[in-house]
């Protein structure tokens, strides 16, 4: 062992921390239902035998049931199997107090989903031992502050993706930490489908290379794994697993906004569905206001019962107005409704796109009469009241073009495993 190693190793550091909540749907259940503690519990999307379990207790988990495990099969596996209707307004509630309580203890650097996140660690909170008593003070607020049922297993290790690695390692509740100068150590208790980035598709790909266990993953080179993803993900890849620095992302500027649907079978009509096309795009944008943009692009696509995708786009003078973005997508729906012969349809999408910020001055307003420019204006501002009054009243309260029932369960706020919803957005 050299002299530097022999030092780091008396002193062993990590530069990042990373938090993953245990079963945390159903542990939001289980905190705010005393009477599911302890037992098997599952979260269903809608309540049927033929769904899918979309989250499971630790103790459901340990009859093999997990998300996307099927309703029927899990109740034969276990008959008491309790299962509960999803509360997505309550996870995304939890998830900010979640992230609060975090941030008491320190900064998080990177929500990565509703139940995970990163903290890069400043040099104070480096050494193995400051670390832990951070990763272990977060742990014991969560518990007092937002809930005993609360738990997450922490990750601790030189980068963000070993910490993640780290952190599935031991549940629930689990703290693992790994050292720069004891890897590949742990690691090679793991199976390669255990790592993030070793999917389906790619576990073939590294079988193609050679490589079928976590010590061949380790010894393989950064060429042989640039080969087996065919691309610099798999030099990335190499860095992360050997502990190196990755690039860690920023979050990149907001280029759109969109909103897609599966329809319901009542809701499968044309006519319905172009309200429910309608619905998506004033949600759209009422997040295009708050985000405070405009957007000067939109694109509608449209996925028929049995068959195909039909789109359309159009481009129009930058703009957050919902009556103006009404219009555009009225047209926009003929087109594609046409393409389509008007048949049912399954699913609908609508996204805004060319975002740009209030703040920045618009090429054409400099050419537009005051006159219009102040209707415009005044027409916006209408749009903003539209929101508040929603936000305020609640969901559909005010609406531009169809009447609040018609498509009231409907735009349900679906969790994003990618993007949390804002709060707001459970008004819109
Ligand atoms: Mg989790």
């Amino acid at each position: 062992m050299s002299a530097t190693s022999a030092s780091s190793a008396q002193f062993p550091c990590v530069d990042w921390l990373f938090l993953d909540l245990n079963s945390y749907f159903a542990s939001v259940e289980q905190q705010l239902n005393p009477a599911l503690r302890g037992k098997p519990v599952a979260v269903v999307p809608v309540d049927s035998d033929t769904t899918c379990a979309i989250a499971a207790s630790h103790e459901a988990k340990k009859y093999g049931i997990k998300t996307g495990t099927n309703i029927g099969e899990a109740r034969r596996r276990c008959p008491d199997l309790i299962t509960v209707m999803a509360g997505h307004d309550m996870y995304v509630e939890f998830h900010h107090e979640i992230i609060k309580e975090v941030e008491r203890h320190f900064p998080v650097q990177d929500i990565c989903s509703i139940d995970e996140m990163a903290c890069k660690l400043d040099p104070p909170r480096r050494p193995l031992d400051a670390a832990t008593s951070l990763a272990k003070r977060i742990k014991q607020g969560l518990r007092d502050r937002i809930g005993e049922c609360i738990t997450c297993s922490i990750g601790l290790a030189p980068n963000r993706f070993l910490a993640k690695v780290a952190s599935d390692m031991q549940k629930p509740d689990g703290l693992v930490a790994l050292l720069p100068e004891e890897l590949p150590g742990r690691l090679l208790e793991m199976e390669l489908s255990d790592l993030c980035g070793i999917g389906r598709r790619m576990e073939p790909r590294l079988h193609a290379c050679g490589i079928r266990t976590m010590a061949e993953l380790w010894a393989a080179d950064r060429e042989t794994l640039h080969r087996a993803w065919g691309g610099v993900v798999g030099d990335r890849f190499w860095h992360g697993l050997h502990g190196g620095p990755t690039e860690e992302e920023v979050p990149p500027t907001r280029r759109t906004i969109g909103h897609s649907h599966v329809l319901a079978p009542e809701l499968r009509t044309p006519p319905a569905a172009g309200v429910v096309a309608r619905r998506l795009m004033l949600k759209a944008a009422s997040r295009l206001r708050r985000m405070k943009y405009h957007a000067g692009h939109m694109h509608l696509s449209v996925r028929v019962e049995h068959g195909p995708r039909f789109e359309a786009q159009a481009r129009f003078e930058e703009s957050a107005d919902s009556i103006v973005l009404s219009r555009v997508l009225a047209e926009l729906w003929q087109q594609v409704m046409s393409q389509a012969r008007w048949q049912r349809v399954k699913k609908v999408s609508v996204t805004l796109f060319n975002l740009v910020a209030d703040s920045t001055p618009r090429q054409l307003e400099l050419f537009t009469p005051a006159a219009e420019l102040a209707a415009k204006e005044q027409r916006e501002n209408l749009s903003r009241i539209l929101d508040d009054i929603n936000q305020l009243h609640g969901r559909d309260s005010v609406v531009i073009g169809f009447t609040p029932d018609t498509v009231r369960t409907f735009s349900g706020t679906k969790i994003a495993f990618t993007r949390i919803p804002d709060r707001e957005e459970f008004q819109e």
